[in-house]
């Protein structure tokens, strides 16, 4: 007998089958715990949390962020059963925070939800389908603040303030040039939800008090953006000479607004260098919209993905994943076996 998928639509969960169809049957039909967990996983969770935290207490103090963060990661992997793989560079996690902390559009941020959990459903033809998740962040941001780090996207926003729904990323950047992100299926659910969704948080209400108030936000923010943290890590070898020009003055950068910590001794940039780290460094957070007439095709666009999850067709998607990080290896392999 087929066994199907029943619960509601999780985030996480279309992913894992969009990555590979049998680790979601295995995760989400057979609900196998994982063999093993990558650190840089549970060293992620806890700087969400931490940069969570920062925002209710309005502390952004990095030595605090990076302490906490030491602090839970330890907590977290004390608590895991199964077998943990992979080395987490803290170095890399500080850094990230405390790029984080120095962003005046981060440390100035109109909080209005935080880590708030919705569900909705969506009808596009005769089924019903119900999804379920968590917005990480929902902010109200001054558009200057922006505008001084990313002058292409706002240059021509006349709003003084900006809503911007954020994913924060602590791993590797990919996806992020505009294609990827207007075909982005996490925004595209995420966008539905702040739109139809009911939520536990009302507006302000960043505390857990409140939990339990269900809450409509009916709302479509000017940007969604994802946020990689790993741009904010300064590069080891910020090589270069500095350029002058015919008096022998520094040259002003006009790359940035505030200069670049640089060298091993992270000093302030002077100016222009023969070449600089920054411009192959990313800038950090990637925008895109989801406009009303995109939100009203969202569901028509799921539900093919919706149907082939209920038909209960979970192959299996050999690649890199298998390999390196998949948690259902072995219950995968033993079943190619007996097959064999
Ligand atoms: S081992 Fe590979 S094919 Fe099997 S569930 Fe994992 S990712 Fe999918």
């Amino acid at each position: 007998m087929i066994q199907r998928f029943k619960g509601p639509f999780r985030i996480d969960s279309i992913t894992q089958f969009l990555s590979c169809p049998r680790a979601f049957y295995f995760n989400e039909v057979k609900f196998l715990p994982p063999e093993r967990i990558n650190l840089n996983w549970l060293a992620a969770r806890a700087g969400h949390t931490v940069i969570s935290q920062a925002h209710r207490e309005q502390n952004f103090s990095a030595d605090n962020m990076f302490e906490r963060f030491l602090d839970l990661f330890e907590k977290q992997k004390a608590r895991v059963k199964t077998e943990t793989f992979g080395a987490v560079d803290f170095e890399e996690y500080r850094s990230m925070l405390k790029g984080y902390a120095n962003m005046p559009y981060n440390r100035e941020a109109v909080v209005l939800a935080l880590d708030s959990e919705f569900y909705f459903d969506i009808r596009p033809a005769r089924t019903t389908y119900f999804f379920e998740g968590r917005i990480e962040q929902l902010l109200r941001i001054e558009t200057d603040l922006l505008r001084a780090e990313f002058s292409d996207v706002f240059e021509s926003v006349t709003k003084s303030s900006i809503i911007l729904h954020r994913c924060l990323k602590f791993g590797q950047r990919r996806h992020t040039s505009s294609f990827e992100l207007a075909m982005n299926v996490r925004l595209d659910i995420l966008s539905l939800a702040l739109k139809n969704g009911i939520f536990n948080h009302p507006p302000g209400s960043i505390d857990h008090v409140s939990r339990n108030t269900p809450y409509h936000w009916d709302i479509i923010p000017d940007f969604h953006a994802v946020y990689f943290l790993r741009d904010h890590i300064p590069y080891k070898d910020d090589g270069g000479r500095y350029l002058r020009d015919d008096n022998g003055d520094f040259i002003p950068c006009d790359l940035v607004s505030s200069p670049c910590l640089v060298g091993k001794k992270q000093d302030p940039c002077k100016g222009k260098r023969i070449y600089c780290t920054k411009k192959s460094r990313g800038p950090a957070m990637f925008f895109t919209a989801r406009p009303q007439a995109r939100i009203h095709a969202i569901p028509r666009e799921l539900m093919p993905l919706c149907a082939a999850i209920r038909m209960g067709h979970y192959p299996r998607q050999l690649g890199e994943l298998c390999l390196n990080y998949c948690g259902y290896r072995s219950a995968c392999e033993s079943e190619i076996r007996q097959r064999a």
